[in-house]
């Protein structure tokens, strides 16, 4: 618990090197084991993804839908440009990056399948709050997911910019806009106990998921549904049922003010707020979700998940008019 604390106040990449000088210390190599066991919960914690992949493929369904001519061919002109890394290895085995990411829906997903501890900061801004008048204690980050967008759209608006580099800014922007509206890639609860934060969620157990973080990139149970990539009829069928549900529950008609918002600042702010009100809401670490806290998550779900979708078609719309 001890070791849980002190490596909970370093920002992921600086844990490691802590844990190595542990093992190799004759001292406690009698400890490996538990050590290992630690190791691996570490992580399997630093490994999150914010909504699942088919989160990301609804949400890219829902924008491709509303795109302008200009716009769809333009994604569809960068989206087979081969950029890298080609390959990956998903659990055992390498896998070829492209071929699962070779559409607009799937190619939603490329960032978090290529994602590496050099990158894995521009998924997320944890804006840090308070939840028993603890002062924040979080380090500044280098990277955000705030100024990741901004380089897209920069790069994405520049005519002399290289193929591939255009290529693979749609390809990070296409996800990271998903990731923005997950509430808890906006937020850390900080406490007494954790006054560097709780790392939006992954540090905040909870009885049915491995983590609140963890809870929420499914969808709070919505989006859990595992679709094989490159997709299949049976994939797109899924997807299309998705996006039903949430279009039907959250119709563009109702979103046209959030839509117009266009700020990505203005859209982390939105998710910190929904993290306090509805994924920490009044959950304790290691409690159990109640019915009211999992139908009132789900409805804000479904509205992220719809409204992510029409802003990312109008912010392509706009770079592409
Ligand atoms: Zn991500």
């Amino acid at each position: 618990m001890l070791l849980r604390h002190r490596l909970c106040r370093r920002p992921p990449d600086e844990r490691l090197p802590f844990i190595s000088r542990k093992l190799a210390d004759p001292l406690v190599r009698k400890k490996q084991h538990s050590v290992a066991a630690a190791i691996l919960l570490l992580l399997s914690q630093l490994i999150t993804s914010a909504w699942s992949p088919t989160g990301h493929m609804v949400i890219g369904e829902i924008a491709k839908e509303r795109l302008s001519n200009n716009a769809l061919a333009r994604c569809t002109e960068l989206i087979p440009v081969k950029v890298p890394p080609q390959k990956v290895k998903l659990g055992t085995k390498m896998v070829d990056v492209s071929t699962r990411t070779g559409s607009f829906v799937t190619a939603c997903c490329w960032a978090d399948d290529v994602r590496s501890n050099a990158d894995r900061e521009v998924h997320y801004s944890d804006i840090a709050f308070s939840a028993d008048g603890t002062t924040p204690q979080v380090a500044p980050a280098s990277k955000n997911i705030v100024k990741m967008l901004e380089d897209c759209v920069t790069v994405l608006k520049n005519p002399r910019a290289s193929k591939t580099d255009r290529a693979t800014k749609l390809r990070y922007l296409l996800h990271l806009v998903g990731d923005l509206h997950q509430p808890l890639h906006a937020a850390s609860r900080c406490t007494d106990e954790q006054p560097g934060g709780d790392r939006g969620g992954n540090d905040f157990p909870v009885v049915g998921a491995a983590n609140l973080h963890s809870y929420w990139d499914g969808g709070v149970g919505l989006l859990k549904t595992t679709i094989a990539r490159p997709l299949t009829a049976d994939g797109m069928a899924k997807i299309a049922a998705i996006k039903a549900q949430v279009v039907a529950a959250y119709p563009e008609s109702q979103a046209a003010s959030a839509v117009a918002e266009k700020d990505f600042m203005k859209w982390a702010q939105e998710s910190q707020e929904l993290a306090k009100s509805t994924a920490y809401a009044d959950l304790e670490p290691h409690d159990a979700p109640s019915a009211a806290y999992m139908a009132n998550a789900q409805r804000v779900v479904r509205e992220r998940i719809a409204l992510v979708g029409y802003r990312l078609a109008e912010l392509l719309n706009e770079i592409y008019k």
